[in-house]
């Protein structure tokens, strides 16, 4: 499936730029097959504002405004790939969808992904981008990330963009037994954390020294 091609047509989405990113993917340790076939067909240049929009192929984090940025593809690859690795999750919550890059990712690899963001202008923007691509397995909330979404969980899988200095109970509490958490934690230091439910208790293990914005409590409607 290619969607890009009744999208755009231009050189920044031509064939050959998205597989030097896949092919630079596969250099950095990504392995798994469905999350590089995922990302080779996902048209980044959508997530960004057109001033951007030539960047979208590099293997790196782009501003999309208050402050924020879309991840860098090879973090974006990473961490959908620690969340998948050995099992098909159901339901997945996210937390930071900013742009919708990560949750358009994730909406071709698991059932239905309910995802939070903090400043609502950019939830609206993602929500838009939803629909252009007919992605209608994702479903966004203008909510706060330390909370979670109780009412939609519990969740197979939980994986957040923006970092805690701790994980945060309210979120393992929404985490089904067999689930998993993948997450950056810290301060200046951060650390991607997955944390698997494994009935019993929790197994936490740290993965790789990363670098996310803050995990902010509370919402925002973007005005500062
Ligand atoms: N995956 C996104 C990453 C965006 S950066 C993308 O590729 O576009 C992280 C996002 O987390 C930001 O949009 C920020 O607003 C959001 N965020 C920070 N704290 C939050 C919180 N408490 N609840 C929900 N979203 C939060």
């Amino acid at each position: 499936m290619n969607r890009s091609t009744d999208i755009a047509g231009i050189g920044m989405t031509s064939q050959r730029t998205r597989e030097r990113l896949v092919a630079r993917l596969v250099e950095q340790g990504i392995t798994n097959i469905a999350v590089l076939d995922t990302m080779r067909n996902m048209p980044r240049h959508l997530f960004l504002d057109e001033a951007m929009a030539h960047r979208a192929y590099e293997d790196t984090a782009l501003p999309i405004g208050y402050q924020q940025t879309l991840s860098q593809p090879y973090i974006v690859a990473r961490m959908t790939e620690l969340l998948v690795e050995g099992r098909s999750p159901g339901r997945v919550l996210e937390i930071g969808s900013g742009s919708g890059y990560q949750s358009a990712i994730l909406a071709r690899l698991v059932d239905e992904v309910y995802a939070l963001e903090r400043i609502k202008p950019l939830l609206m923007a993602a929500r838009k981008r939803m629909r252009q691509l007919k992605i209608r397995n994702v479903q966004m909330r203008h909510g706060d990330g330390y909370e979670g979404w109780a009412s939609q969980g519990p969740f197979d899988g939980i994986l957040s963009a923006a970092a805690p200095e701790q994980v945060p109970q309210e979120l393992l509490q929404q985490l089904a037994p067999g689930g998993r958490l993948v997450m950056p934690v810290g301060g200046r230091e951060q650390s991607l954390v997955v944390i698997e439910h494994t009935g019993a208790g929790f197994e936490r293990r740290e993965v790789e020294a990363v670098r996310f914005v803050p995990l902010v409590p509370g919402i925002s409607n973007g005005t500062p």
